[in-house]
């Protein structure tokens, strides 16, 4: 049996650690925000290499309120993907804004920079590439357009943590960057959580203020704000499991690296990495007949998963975008044909053959 994902094994390494942390939150009853966020927040700052970082309840939150730091809103397109999750176009609709989609790139599957210009019009006013899977995207040539047009760029690293690019960290290219603590994510929350890195400190000022009911002080409300803090259990945990992070994604790249070299002669394609730091939130392969073969790892206990079957463009929460089939061709053929294998820092390399063994066996099938 090998799983898609495993918490309980990462929770046992760090039991005594992270337990003693919550405990003390508890004892100081200090249940949002508190000492406890405030470190992690300069940790994490670093980190990312930005000056700033705002902990808040949800990489959503991080996503809406950075979009909110930059006054978009009704009347104003920012341009993005249509093969990522549906928090990034969610946090852009809650703006009042328009999202506008262009395709990804065939060997990156992030962002196609090169699409970027025909989509901009008077009205544009950020551009969101998604770190997808946990690889950054190619933010030498999306920085460079967005420059010389006057726009802002904001990341959606919910999946990248630690990826670096050209040496720099994810969430260092833009203006903000956004990462989501979701429990399963590469640095997982014991709930929900999320933070903006930036180092503008008018928008990190802006960010604070609206995750805090827009109070610049008590009780004086300077703008229409949001209940969006982060925790201080979850601060805790996450200030304890970053201390972590470099070792467990060692450990990814190392299984992906495994993976790599086990499907080389196979007919599945996997992203083009170049010398770029992928931190493998998912290990994604293509493949023809997906359901067939996804249903043979499943019959042989190799668990996996599909991140994501259907492009945003073609969700009926937002047909009114007047998006069509056909639209994108890249992010819908990826999305009939992603499926991700098993991937957490400790997967054994016996689980990684096994999983490979299966899969070899199906597509020979
Ligand atoms: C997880 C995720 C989000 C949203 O984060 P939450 O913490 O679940 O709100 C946004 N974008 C992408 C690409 C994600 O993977």
């Amino acid at each position: 049996m090998v799983p898609f994902l495993d918490l309980k094994a990462q929770y046992a390494e760090i039991k005594d650690e992270v337990n003693a942390a919550v405990l003390n939150v508890i004892e100081n009853t200090q249940f949002v925000l508190g000492a406890e966020v405030k470190a992690f927040e300069d940790n994490f700052a670093a980190y990312c290499q930005a000056d700033h970082c705002v902990a808040l309840n949800s990489g959503t939150s991080a996503l809406h309120m950075a979009l909110l730091a930059m006054d978009i809103g009704p009347g104003d397109e920012v341009i993005t993907v249509s093969s990522t999750f549906i928090a990034t176009i969610a946090a852009i609709r809650y703006t009042g804004a328009t999202p506008v989609f262009i395709d990804v790139d065939e060997a990156s599957w992030t962002m196609n920079p090169e699409l970027i210009e025909a989509a901009i019009t008077p009205k544009t006013k950020v551009i969101m590439p998604v770190h997808l899977h946990g690889r950054v995207a190619d933010m030498d040539a999306i920085c460079a357009v967005a420059e010389k047009h006057g726009l802002q760029v904001i990341e959606d690293a919910a999946q990248a943590h630690g990826a670096t690019y050209k040496g720099r960290r994810a969430g260092s290219f833009g203006a903000i960057g956004c990462f989501s603590f979701y429990p399963g994510k590469n640095l997982g929350a014991y709930g929900e959580g999320g933070a903006a890195v930036t180092s503008d400190p008018d928008l990190a000022q802006k960010m604070r203020v609206l995750r805090d009911w827009g109070q610049e002080e008590k009780h004086y409300h300077v703008v229409q704000g949001y209940n969006a803090r982060m925790d201080g259990i979850q601060g805790a945990v996450l200030r304890v499991k970053l201390g972590h992070l470099d070792k467990w994604t060692d450990a990814r790249r190392s299984h992906a690296a495994h993976y790599d070299e086990l499907l080389a002669d196979m007919p599945c394609g996997s992203p083009l990495v170049g010398n770029d730091r992928h931190v493998y939130h998912v290990y994604s392969v293509l493949v023809e007949e997906r359901e067939r073969v996804q249903k043979a790892l499943g019959d042989a206990g190799v668990g996996s998963n599909i991140h994501y079957p259907i492009p945003v463009h073609m969700q009926k929460a937002h047909a009114d975008l007047g998006y069509d089939s056909g639209d994108f061709p890249v992010s819908e053929r990826l999305a009939t044909q992603f499926l991700s294998l098993p991937m957490f820092a400790e997967l054994t390399p016996e689980q990684v053959r096994e999983t490979v063994n299966v899969l070899r066996d199906a597509l020979n099938d």
